[in-house]
């Protein structure tokens, strides 16, 4: 069930009587440079119109509780006590976490919360880094600690790596919290330098479509795909120390070295390095305006993440295929860590609809499940929601 900024505002004056501080956190999408943040490259978030929504106020009883819409659900924490990770409910690790690296920067006082929000779960838009993200910057707004959204961004991620479990790259917090309206970040995970584009889709749209499948194993394999990269790495290091990650590597290096790579290490090497480059070329694209040129790379990157990174599925597999054969489609590909989820589209605005309905109309009479189609526009990173807004969207 979505819920939306006010749905937050109302449960939160309902339970508590008072007024909120509200925020919201977007999801995001990524254009191009897949796989490629825990390697040290390049990608090209943004945050998009889909968002987790806080609403946050000081404590007069002194007793902090966090209360999820989507579960339905309390939960207490004595901020006073030493923050760990608990069992269960699990949504609540990715706050405790956060809770967890704020208390190291000054004293947080007792607060009660309330969020909900409209990003599809586990579809490749990234709700856990926007939970995180919007919670950390409403804690940090309420306590007045004043730390900068880079910090922000750095606990989040920690929260995901140490309370959850997950080791992701930086690129999901640093969207969520870093994204500018109407722009693509370019951001080198390995310096955190960015840069902002503006994306000009001028007859074109982005349009997803979600498989709205998971298959089982992501974290496991998301793991596995980390350490193949890690140790063809390890390979290279040894003929050269300076090479700290794929990033250092180019292709004719890999060649080179391809021999002594074992199983899959060489693909999935082949496939971070190439992409790592694609992503830079992508970029240039965008700066002389050839969306089909950048269409063209979604395709690559495609291919390269079904065949030789190997974290695609039929469904996604399926999806590309459609979108490859629908004329006005320049460019798809799946999005996110793979074996499910979404793929990103980049389809001529007067096909649209033609396109959508080719897709779910296939989709349902060969796998007989129901796409969902998102249409994203691109937003700012995590903002407040002013009250003059919230009266505007009622
Ligand atoms: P995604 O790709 O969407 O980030 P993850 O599996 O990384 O998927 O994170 C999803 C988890 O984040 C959920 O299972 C839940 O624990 C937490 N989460 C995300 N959105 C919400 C929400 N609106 N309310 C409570 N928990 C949420
Ligand atoms: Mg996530």
């Amino acid at each position: 069930m979505d819920f939306s900024p006010h749905d937050v505002s109302l449960k939160f004056r309902e339970r508590y009587n008072i007024n909120p501080l509200l925020v919201r956190a977007p999801g995001r999408i990524n254009l191009i440079g897949e796989h490629t943040d825990y390697n040290n490259g390049f990608v090209m978030p943004a945050a998009i119109n889909f968002g987790t929504y806080f609403a946050m106020a000081p404590a007069d009883d002194g007793i902090t509780e966090i209360f999820s819409l989507k579960y339905n659900e309390a939960f207490h924490v004595n901020l006073n006590d030493e923050i760990r990770p608990v069992k269960k409910p699990s949504w609540v690790n990715y706050l405790l976490g956060v809770i967890h690296q704020l208390k190291q920067q000054g004293t947080l006082k007792p607060f009660k919360c309330v969020f909900g929000g409209n990003i599809p779960i586990g579809s490749g838009l990234s709700s856990s880094a926007s939970v995180e993200c919007g919670f950390a910057f409403a804690l940090n707004e309420l306590n007045a600690l004043n730390i900068d959204r880079q910090k922000l961004v750095l606990m989040a991620q920690w929260s995901e790596h140490n309370f959850v479990g997950v080791k992701c790259g930086i690129m999901d917090q640093f969207a969520s919290m870093m994204s500018k309206k109407g722009n693509v970040i370019l951001l080198d995970c390995r310096s955190l330098e960015y840069s902002y584009s503006p994306l000009q889709l001028l007859e074109y749209s982005l349009v997803l479509c979600d498989t709205k499948v998971k298959h089982a194993l992501v974290d496991s394999d998301y793991n596995t795909r980390r350490q193949e990269c890690e140790r063809g790495v390890a390979r290279l290091q040894k003929h050269d120390p300076k090479i700290k990650s794929l990033r250092d590597v180019d292709e004719a290096l890999l060649w080179k070295h391809q021999p002594e790579f074992e199983g899959k290490e060489f693909d999935r090497c082949l496939y971070v390095v190439q992409e790592i480059e694609r992503v830079q070329a992508a970029n240039r694209d965008l700066k002389e305006n050839n969306l089909k040129s950048f269409g063209a790379r979604m395709f690559d990157t495609h291919r390269g993440l079904s065949e030789l990174y190997q974290v695609s599925c039929k469904e996604l597999d399926f999806f590309v295929s459609v979108a490859k054969q629908h004329p006005g489609v320049i460019g798809a590909r799946m999005m996110g860590g793979g074996f499910g989820g979404c793929t990103i589209n980049l389809v001529q605005k007067d096909v649209v609809a033609t396109f959508v309905n080719a897709l779910t109309e296939s989709y349902r009479s060969s796998f007989g499940i129901e796409a969902a189609i998102y249409r994203v526009a691109l937003e700012d990173g995590v903002n407040i929601i002013s009250n003059k807004e919230l009266r505007s969207v009622l």
